[in-house]
């Protein structure tokens, strides 16, 4: 199945091939590097809201589904003061074109341009449309703020790996999202949406299909290669490493009823989708600050980022958002709306997976995922790439949808690097 899954990726430009040489030499190394930094290390996430959909759900309490969350002193003083602020809301506060303007608002007792010549009242309502207009560029729901609820973690001291979670509750969660949240042809009754039927469905259901299939390859080959083995004598605390025959039961054609390379390409097609995010929001991204509170870091985060862009941007082959809604017409604008609607039920849905750990790197990837269709297709960074246009049109991205997305990418690129030491093991 190895050489069923060269050639092309389906309903992209680019091979497998191409990807495997870009990740693997380019990307990988840079990025793991990158996301150690603390910027990108500390996640900011409300793990207690509890499943909107099924009264019987459950947490699963076993050792490796726990998650550390931070403890006050655990997280760098830049992020945490900037979170008691209500700062984090904003990335777009970090833009040196919108600190000058914070300058200049304190030249005027406090008060900018807009606060200026509007009323207390219209201003509110000036806010809640402002807020209402960037919430349908949105593909994920905006977590409560509650302070009690939302807490950091330090993603390296919780790794996405083999957890044990199976069975009735993951099968619920997966089951829900390709039979009630993926679009299927009309006439199929079968339990899930599979790659046999995929023809039938338009290219932008084809794209939600490939998109949620990839990711959950993704998840599974990182169980698989970070898969625990307990210790023989029944001492000491097991190992941690890539399991061959788990990755066989999962992606090998006889045992999946030839699904398994069409399961591993739908990874590379979510990887495509993500590097071409990047790569469009390249120029916003790169005049964050990155603000912690140490300079030196945030300086060296700056540049690495600008050189993994830079990286990202010579992508021969990028995936092509603009054949995807390619219409203005209304039929399009229902098309498009119902896309955004099913990809924000999925993120709801993450709240009912049963294992902490699970359900954190869950949260991230379809958080990381949803501002990957945000950038691409909310249209705010169509008309031009340049600064000043983003600003008229202000495009946001809040600093958590940033680490969501750089850390999403991460686990993807992570995933298309292990299937190589996968190929090679496979193959001696
Ligand atoms: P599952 O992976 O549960 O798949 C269910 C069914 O979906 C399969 O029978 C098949 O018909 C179909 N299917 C499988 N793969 C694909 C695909 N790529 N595309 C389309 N259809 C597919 N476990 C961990 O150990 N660590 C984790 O970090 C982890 N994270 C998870 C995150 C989420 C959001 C969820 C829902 C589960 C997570 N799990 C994790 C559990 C894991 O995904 C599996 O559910 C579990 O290992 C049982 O696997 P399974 O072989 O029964 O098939």
């Amino acid at each position: 199945y190895f050489s069923q899954l060269e050639g092309q990726i389906d309903d992209c430009e680019c091979s497998v091939n191409t990807v495997d040489y870009f990740n693997n030499l380019k990307i990988y190394p840079r990025l793991n590097s990158l996301l150690l930094k603390d910027f990108f290390r500390f996640y900011r996430v409300n793990l207690e809201r509890g499943c909107p959909f099924w009264p019987d759900f459950k947490r699963c309490t076993t050792e490796h589904c726990s998650v550390e969350t931070c403890s006050e002193g655990q997280v760098p003083a830049g992020l945490s003061t900037e979170a008691k602020n209500g700062k984090e809301s904003s990335a777009h506060k970090y833009l040196k074109e919108a600190q000058n303007e914070e300058d200049c608002d304190e030249n005027h007792g406090g008060l900018g341009a807009v606060d200026r010549t509007l009323s207390e009242e219209t201003k509110e309502e000036f806010e809640k449309w402002q807020k209402y207009d960037e919430s349908q560029d949105n593909f994920c729901e905006t977590e409560g703020e509650s302070l009690t609820d939302v807490k950091y973690v330090d993603l390296h001291r919780n790794p996405e790996r083999f957890t044990g979670y199976k069975g009735v509750s993951s099968h619920r969660v997966w089951k829900s999202i390709y039979q009630e949240n993926c679009f299927k042809p009309d006439h199929e009754h079968g339990p899930f949406t599979t790659s046999k039927n995929l023809g039938e469905l338009c290219l932008e259901k084809r794209a939600f299909f490939r998109a949620i299939s990839g990711l959950h390859t993704s998840i599974t080959v990182h169980l698989c290669a970070t898969h625990y083995t307990p210790s023989k004598t029944g001492f000491g605390s097991g190992n941690w490493g890539l399991n061959v025959p788990e990755f066989l039961k999962r992606f090998s054609t006889d045992q999946t009823d030839g699904e398994g390379p069409d399961r591993l390409k739908n990874l590379y097609f979510v990887y495509l989708l993500e590097l071409r995010a990047l790569a469009k929001a390249a120029l916003y991204i790169e005049a964050q600050s990155f603000y912690t509170g140490d300079d030196v870091e945030d300086a060296e985060v700056k540049s690495a980022v600008t050189e993994l862009l830079s990286i990202i941007k010579s992508f021969p082959n990028h995936f092509k958002e603009s054949v995807l809604f390619p219409g203005k017409d209304e039929e399009t604008a229902k098309l498009k709306e119902e896309f955004r609607q099913h990809f924000i039920n999925i993120t709801r849905i993450m709240d009912c997976v049963g294992c902490d750990k699970c359900r954190l790197w869950g949260k991230l990837q379809t958080e990381g995922l949803g501002t990957a269709l945000k950038i691409l297709f909310s249209g705010k960074l169509d008309s031009d790439l340049k600064m000043p246009q983003l600003k008229k049109n202000s495009f946001h991205l809040t600093r958590k949808e940033i680490v969501a997305l750089f850390n999403a990418f991460g686990r993807l690129s992570t995933s298309v690097y292990q299937l190589e030491n996968f190929r090679k093991l496979i193959k001696s």
